[in-house]
């Protein structure tokens, strides 16, 4: 039997350039796919080759098999919410919940990512303001898609406004499904640095809360201000204590340096303008320098028009707004650039995730001092001795 590009084994073709954004599993009119985590806790799309017709419209929608070009920006803008309690719950300015409220008040759907009761980080959909309040805050961990393309279809079909909000590759990978303009859909992506594993946040978070039940979860307290790159993640439990990490912690910097993180993010076909989103949005790093006006500590936001449309929706929203230079924000934000080759100890790292706790992994290959080596080695001993 002939097999489409995608489907030639029970597994996805291209392992290492997938970035399990799911397309396919929505497109498939036979539920025949899963995605199924691999060994570093990624998803990949799996066939059940017993009741696939080989129809092909997997690989149609795939958006690494077929990247769409890029776009060009149309303008780029300095945003805060004027809302101050909005922007401290928000990571950066509070874009996002000016888009969401937007939305809200014309009877739509928001999509974003929220926790779920284990912590996991999944794509989801409100039609309320209380609702889209479980979507603020960046969750640095690859989210679960589910069927949520479909959902947005069915809402879209039904005539309502939808807003889905994602990373570029979700948004990309959408709009593969989608297949289609609607007018009243609007698509903002999270600017992308890359994406931690999953397997890498559980393991990180399981070594921090030492059995606590956990109650809450912030990637980006504010508590000591946003400026000057701040990413203080804090978690709470439910005995009243709490984890603070230092300001540049450990696990942001595992995603930062690219040793987390999934491959496929050193080949992203979706980032800087080739999603096919509407807006961008992300943190406008160096606003202390280049617009001071700006920059009250509270957070800004850096939000990228790519569309006639979105352009149309500014005026609307309850934001305060300021021209941006896109070449001149680059220069402190890598995130807004090309995307990066992996750390060179991205695959030894893997290898041991589920032999040494992962605190001390990142603190071994993100740290390589001639000490931490000795450390390490000496753990690694023991462990052998004792398998
Ligand atoms: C993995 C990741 C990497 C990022 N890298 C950068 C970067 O390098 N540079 C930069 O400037 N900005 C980056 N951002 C974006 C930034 O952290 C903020 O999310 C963005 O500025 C929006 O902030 P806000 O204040 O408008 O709203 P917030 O309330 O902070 O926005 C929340 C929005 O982010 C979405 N979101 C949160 N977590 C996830 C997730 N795991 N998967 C998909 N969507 C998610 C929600 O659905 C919602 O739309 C990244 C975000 C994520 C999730
Ligand atoms: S070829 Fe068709 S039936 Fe088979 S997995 Fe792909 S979409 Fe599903
Ligand atoms: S559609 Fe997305 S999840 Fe499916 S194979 Fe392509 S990149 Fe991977
Ligand atoms: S870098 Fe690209 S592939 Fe990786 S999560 Fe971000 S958008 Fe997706």
């Amino acid at each position: 039997m002939r097999r489409n590009k995608l489907i030639q084994t029970t597994s996805c073709h291209a392992d290492s350039v997938c970035c399990g954004c799911a397309a396919c599993l929505n497109a498939c009119p036979k539920q025949c796919l899963k995605m199924i985590s691999n060994d570093d806790g990624f998803v990949h799309p799996s066939v059940d080759l017993t009741t696939c017709v080989d129809c092909g419209l997997c690989e149609k929608v795939c958006p690494v098999l077929y990247p769409f070009s890029e776009t060009e920006p149309i303008i780029t803008i300095a945003a805060i919410n004027k809302d101050n309690e909005v922007r401290k719950k928000s990571s950066s300015g509070g874009f996002f919940y000016a888009l969401a409220e937007l939305v809200i008040s014309r009877n739509g759907v928001v999509f974003g990512a929220s926790f779920d009761e284990h912590w996991n980080v999944c794509i989801d959909h409100t039609d309320s303001i209380e609702g889209v309040k479980r979507f603020q805050g960046a969750k640095y961990v690859q989210a679960e898609i589910g069927n949520s393309y479909i959902q947005a279809r069915t809402y879209l079909k039904e005539g309502r406004w939808v807003l889905f909000t994602g990373l570029p590759c979700q948004i990309s990978g959408l709009k593969h499904f989608l297949n289609k303009d609607y007018e009243k859909l609007i698509t903002a992506e999270c600017v992308c640095h890359s994406v931690p594993s999953p397997k890498v946040w559980h393991s990180f978070l399981n070594s921090v809360s030492k059995g606590r039940s956990i109650k809450n979860i912030n990637f980006r307290n504010k508590d000591k201000g946003w400026s000057n790159y701040s990413y203080q993640m804090v978690i709470f439990f439910k005995n009243g204590e709490s984890f603070k990490s230092p300001s540049s912690s450990d696990y942001m910097q595992g995603m930062v340096r690219n040793l987390t993180v999934r491959p496929s993010c050193a080949k992203c076909t979706a980032k800087n303008g080739r999603s096919n989103a509407d807006f961008s949005m992300g943190d406008y790093w160096g606003v202390w320098d280049l617009m001071p006006e700006m920059d009250d500590n509270k957070g800004t936001s850096i939000v990228i028009v790519f569309t006639k449309k979105a352009l149309d929706l500014l005026s609307t929203l309850n934001i305060k707004v300021k021209h941006a230079s896109l070449d001149e924000a680059r220069k402190y934000n890598i995130g807004l650039d090309r995307p990066f080759p992996l750390h060179k100890n991205h695959k030894v790292f893997f290898r041991y995730l589920e032999k040494i706790p992962t605190k001390i992994l990142l603190l071994k290959y993100l740290h390589e001092t001639n000490e931490f080596k000795m450390f390490i080695h000496l753990i690694l001993k023991l462990f052998k001795m004792f398998k």
